[in-house]
């Protein structure tokens, strides 16, 4: 009986000798194995049941094969199961006064093993195969690899599965036209690169990979970023999104509601504009959005606060000195009605109200004064000093500026009038 998980042995002296452990563990294959009749272990027939002889827990790494051996017959002092469901157990021994702390199991495995641990331990009759104390081969701990890298597509499993255990994987160079159902399976991943495919859409469910970080999906064939997966677990998770050179032209305005990331590359898109809610990625330090379209940078560009930012090779227009003035007076009941909702912060959803409502309201539009607008407004373009938002600015264009137009929304005519006074 094996089971699969990191393992670290502390030793129960460290803290009266003024040391800790170092709280990590390293993969492990931990066996329950029939314990030999006083003489090492010979070529002996496996599978034997534990009775006439007690079972003991064996313990193999990668850099230790053979592995270390403990007794468990009326030698456990404690188990720790608390975190069982997680895939995390310990094992409290009397000699050698040592915790045995198990993570990254399978909890189903775990608790099994767990129960068979308890019945080593009370002398009884193991109900399950026992393995035998022969070295662990190396190929026991592929199975359970963190880390894969694929770079071409003569290395692709296409009849074997991923490993189960893996929290970083690669597949460069691979020609995948979709994403792997096989990899969304992988429950612990952290870091997905599908760099240099030819992946054209992405599957609601990537956003059930509720632990991952760094996704990479740089040169594809995508055309969009769907507001799924902005709204999907990756919310919380996200930290850094590479979806340069791809085909995308815009992103949904959902997008800003993934605020944990802090590092977005959309290089070599089709962007003809930017998120207009960018200012809500309060996380984000690293933007590069080189080699778009963007004529120009939505206001609440504003609120970012960078270190690194590169728009270089975009299309920005010259600021239009006249403001396009969109203002209804009086305002309608249904402008009013919106502002009020969205300045009270009165929640909504489209099971209350009309989905193109529910649209109108998350594509408000946000005056310098804090209100917000839907279709009364003036619309009015300014440039802005990108150093005010970043660090470091790679040029916007070939003639060494740093500044790009922005456009601004005012909910009223007083308002604009004062940012004018304001500007001068
Ligand atoms: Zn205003």
């Amino acid at each position: 009986m094996k089971l699969h998980c990191e393992v670290e042995v502390v030793s129960r002296h460290l803290p009266a000798l003024g040391l800790r452990n170092r709280g990590k563990g390293v993969r492990a294959v931990v066996s329950l194995c029939q314990q030999a009749p006083r003489t090492p272990p010979g070529p002996r027939a496996g599978g034997e049941r534990g009775g006439s002889h007690p079972a003991c827990l064996f313990i193999s790494t990668l850099k230790d094969k053979r592995g270390t051996r403990y007794e468990l017959k009326e030698n456990i002092e404690q188990f720790f199961t608390k975190f069982v469901d997680e895939g995390k157990a310990t094992v409290r021994l009397k000699e050698p006064p040592v915790d045995i702390c198990l993570s990254k199991a399978n909890s189903s495995s775990l608790k099994s093993f767990l129960s068979a641990v308890r019945l080593a331990h009370r002398g009884c009759d193991v109900e399950a195969p026992l393995s035998t104390l022969t070295p662990v081969k190396t190929s026991e701990f592929e199975k359970f690899k963190t880390k894969m890298v694929i770079t071409s597509k003569k290395d692709y499993p296409l009849s074997k599965n991923f490993p189960y255990s893996l929290e970083h994987l690669q597949t460069s160079y691979c020609g995948l036209v979709r994403v792997d159902m096989r990899m969304l399976c992988l429950k612990n991943l952290r870091k997905l690169d599908l760099s240099h495919n030819h992946i054209k859409t992405l599957p609601a469910t990537i956003g059930d990979l509720i632990h991952l970080q760094e996704l990479n999906l740089n040169d594809n064939h995508l055309e969009s970023f769907s507001v799924a997966l902005c709204q999907s677990t990756l919310q919380k998770s996200l930290q850094s999104l590479d979806i340069s050179k791809n085909k995308i032209k815009a992103l949904p305005v959902q997008f800003c509601q993934l605020r944990e990331l802090t590092y977005l590359k959309l290089d070599d898109n089709e962007l003809i504009r930017l998120p207009f809610k960018m200012g809500q990625l309060r996380n984000l330090r690293f933007l590069s959005a080189a080699r778009n379209k963007l004529p120009f940078l939505p206001s609440e560009f504003k609120n970012l606060s960078l270190e690194y930012l590169d728009l270089f090779g975009n299309t920005f227009e010259q600021p239009k000195v006249l403001p396009v003035i969109h203002l209804q007076m009086p305002l309608t009941l249904l402008e009013s009605s919106a502002r009020t909702i969205l300045y009270n912060r009165i929640p909504y959803g489209s099971h209350i109200i009309p989905f193109h409502l529910c649209q109108d309201l998350d594509t408000a539009k946000t005056c310098v004064c804090g209100r917000y607008s839907i279709s009364s407004f003036i619309q009015g373009t300014t440039t802005m000093n990108l150093h005010s938002v970043a660090h470091t600015v790679v040029l916007v264009d070939n003639m060494g500026g740093t500044e790009a137009p922005v456009i601004s929304y005012f909910c009223s005519l007083a308002c604009y009038v004062n940012s004018c006074d304001m500007f001068k």
